[in-house]
């Protein structure tokens, strides 16, 4: 079983034999030359020119006003809670699917994640699961919103556009305002990805992405905020840079921060990487299209495509198997066979920190537990 798949993989990536990984990066622009150059110029750390440059590659490339750069993505998520003012004892709406970084950055603050289901599509928070769950446990009392059975507040809506595939933003958008509940876009792993001409992550009033070393785009190490919003970008920068009041000499702090920025060196090599974002997202949905193509005529494995109005960057690629047990045997079957595959995170309200946590009915993530699979997705050389 799988013989013909396992080939088809082994061509595409022209490995006949060596260990196909789910996704490696690639350095082949100017990584060397800007890493080195910070070297030299002994700027390596949270001054420096490349962070600057960074931020505005960040802003011409997601078309947002403004752009923050701090050390990961899960610093981003963090910082993004604080920024929205989300108060210990607070509950933020998010997806049970996702990485556990959006989950944990909520407990940081405090807060309690009230998990929303995702489409079947998208992968992503589903907007008709959101309103009909809204309508049954919120009430919006002089602006705010609460959940009525645990009297809380919820104060932020963090929906993941999972393996690079935009999930139905504008919806859900729409939905939160209802609410008067600020959207936190967790775009980490959509780099590169569209919903309706406009990019992932600035759909909300911020969205956050990640430069670690398996994303479409590494730092190394790095995250980023964008926004259209001055206000919050400039907070974004002060408290990521420990709230110290800009001064030569002087060692001033008006607040809590936190040492959340970028380092010159991680900025340096994003950069590099960054000139190559758009024949990366090119040379990934070229795979997605091949992969599309053998998949088309199975009848045992759906192979997972963006929806009408969406621009994948396709990070991971993504399929369905019929059932738990299918999925394991292809987990099985291909690993065993040099080429990485691997099943979606286990779902966040199963971990024992959020076993206790609200929910909608999670029926979709359930389901998609037991079937999804990624397939190797490293850009091709
Ligand atoms: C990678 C990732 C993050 C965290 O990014 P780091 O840079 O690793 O801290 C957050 N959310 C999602 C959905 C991710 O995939």
């Amino acid at each position: 079983m799988y013989k013909h798949l396992i080939s088809f993989i082994r061509k595409t990536f022209n490995e006949p034999d060596g260990f196909i990984p789910l996704h490696a990066p690639v350095f082949n622009g100017n990584e060397k030359k800007y890493v080195l150059d910070t070297i030299d110029s002994t700027f390596v750390s949270s001054v420096g020119k490349y962070v600057n440059r960074f931020e505005q590659m960040m802003c011409s490339i997601t078309g947002a006003k403004y752009a923050v750069a701090t050390v990961n993505g899960t610093s981003a998520l963090h910082l993004s809670l604080i920024l929205n003012n989300v108060q210990s004892g607070d509950e933020v709406l998010t997806q049970p699917l996702t990485f556990i970084a959006t989950a944990n950055a909520i407990k940081y603050v405090n807060a309690t994640p009230h998990f929303i289901d995702v489409d079947t599509d998208t992968l992503g928070m589903s907007p008709e699961k959101l309103a009909t769950h809204l309508a049954e446990i919120a009430e919006v009392k002089n602006g705010v919103c609460y959940n009525r059975n645990t009297g809380n507040k919820i104060t932020a809506c963090i929906p993941m556009h999972t393996f690079g595939l935009p999930l139905r933003i504008d919806e859900i958008v729409t939905i939160c305002e209802k609410y008067h509940i600020p959207v936190i876009e967790d775009a980490a792993e959509s780099l590169g990805s569209h919903y309706k001409g406009k990019h992932t992550g600035t759909f909300g009033i911020l969205g956050t992405f990640s430069f670690n070393g398996n994303k479409t785009v590494t730092a190394g190490g790095g995250g980023c905020i964008v926004t259209d919003n001055q206000e919050i970008a400039h907070l974004a920068k002060h408290l990521s840079t420990q709230a110290k009041i800009p001064h030569t000499w002087e060692y001033n702090h008006d607040a809590v921060g936190y040492n959340y920025r970028m380092p010159n060196i991680n900025a340096a090599l994003a950069c590099a990487q960054l000139e190559q974002l758009d024949k990366y997202i090119e040379n990934k949905r070229e795979l997605s299209n091949l992969y599309a193509d053998f998949f088309k005529n199975d009848h045992h494995i759906r192979f997972i495509q963006e929806i009408e109005d969406a621009k994948s960057n396709y990070w991971l690629n993504t399929i369905l198997l019929e059932d738990r047990t299918k999925r394991d045997e292809f987990l099985e079957q291909t690993n065993s066979n040099g080429i990485m595959t691997r099943p979606v995170w286990t779902l966040m309200n199963k971990l024992e920190m959020f076993q206790d946590t609200p929910r909608s009915d999670l029926s979709n993530a359930e389901w998609l537990e037991d079937r999804v699979v990624n397939i190797p997705s490293s850009v091709r050389i």
